[in-house]
C-alpha cells in the first residue's frame, strides 16, 4: 500500500526520475533494506555556451526547493503506514575522504537511473548528469529497480575530461566495481571548486564537466 501511494505520488511529477534499490550493498541495509533514489533536473539545463556559474549553481537550488517540497510528502505516507525511514545528508563527512554518510550515486545506479559517467557522477539517459540526487532509506522492502553495473559512456567521449579546468578527471570508465579514486582526483577537484570561498561565500559549483555532457541534449 505504501509502495503504490509512493508510486503514484511520484507519477504526478512525471519529469524526476525515480526508483527503489536494494540496499543489501550498504551498512544501512538492516535498518533500512530499500532506498528510495530520486533523480530532479536543474531548473536549467545548461549547454557549455550559455554556462556561467551563477546560474549553474541557481539550477541546483531550484531541483534542491524541489526534493525538499517532495521528500516531506513522502514521509507522510509512510508514517502513516507506520514504516520507518530516514534522509541521509548530503552533506560529506569531512573535507579529508569527501564522503557522504550515504553514497546517493551508489544507490542510484542499484535503482537503475544511471551509470557513473567518466566525470564521476550519475549519468541519466533523460538529463545527462544535470540532476540533484536525493535519497530516503525505508524500513521495508519495495520492489527494486534493476541495477545498472556499468558505464555507458561511448569509449572515444572525452568530453567532461577536456572541459575540467584542473585536469582532475582520469578518463576512466565505470564498472560497479570501480573504485573513486580511478576515476577522479577528488581532493583537486575540491581545491579548485573551495579556492572560490572567499569570493563567493561557498565553494563554486563548477559543473563544466557536467554541463560538457551530450547525454540528454
Ligand atoms: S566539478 Fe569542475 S573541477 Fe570538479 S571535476 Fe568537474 S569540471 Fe573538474
Ligand atoms: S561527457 Fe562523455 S565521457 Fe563524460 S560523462 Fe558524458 S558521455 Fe560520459
Amino acid at each position: 500500500m505504501a509502495e503504490q501511494a509512493i508510486r503514484a505520488l511520484l507519477a504526478g511529477q512525471p519529469d524526476i526520475l525515480w526508483g527503489f534499490a536494494d540496499t543489501a550493498w550498504s551498512p544501512y541495509a538492516a535498518p533500512y533494506p530499500t532506498a528510495l533514489v530520486m533523480a530532479v533536473p536543474y531548473g536549467e539545463q545548461l549547454t557549455p555556451e550559455d554556462y556561467n556559474e551563477a546560474r549553474f549553481d541557481a539550477g541546483i537550488r531550484a531541483a534542491k526547493a524541489r526534493i525538499e517540497a517532495i521528500l516531506p510528502q513522502i514521509e507522510e505516507i509512510l508514517t502513516a503506514h507506520e514504516i520507518r525511514c530516514w534522509i541521509p545528508p548530503v552533506a560529506q563527512r569531512d573535507e579529508a575522504e569527501l564522503l557522504a554518510p550515504f553514497p546517493f550515486k551508489t544507490a542510484a545506479a542499484r535503482a537503475g537511473l544511471g551509470w557513473f559517467g567518466k566525470n564521476d557522477v550519475i549519468i541519466t539517459l533523460r538529463y545527462g548528469p544535470r540532476v540533484r540526487l536525493s535519497a530516503m532509506l525505508i524500513d521495508a522492502v519495495f520492489t527494486p529497480g534493476t541495477p545498472i553495473v556499468q558505464s555507458e559512456c561511448p569509449d572515444d567521449c572525452t568530453a567532461c575530461v577536456d572541459a575540467c579546468p584542473c585536469k582532475a578527471l582520469k578518463n576512466h570508465q565505470w564498472t560497479v566495481d570501480t573504485d573513486r579514486s580511478e576515476m577522479i582526483d577528488y581532493q583537486r577537484c575540491n581545491r579548485m571548486r573551495s579556492a572560490f570561498i572567499p569570493r563567493l561565500g561557498r565553494k563554486s559549483a563548477c559543473g563544466l564537466c557536467l554541463t560538457a555532457c551530450p547525454v540528454g541534449r
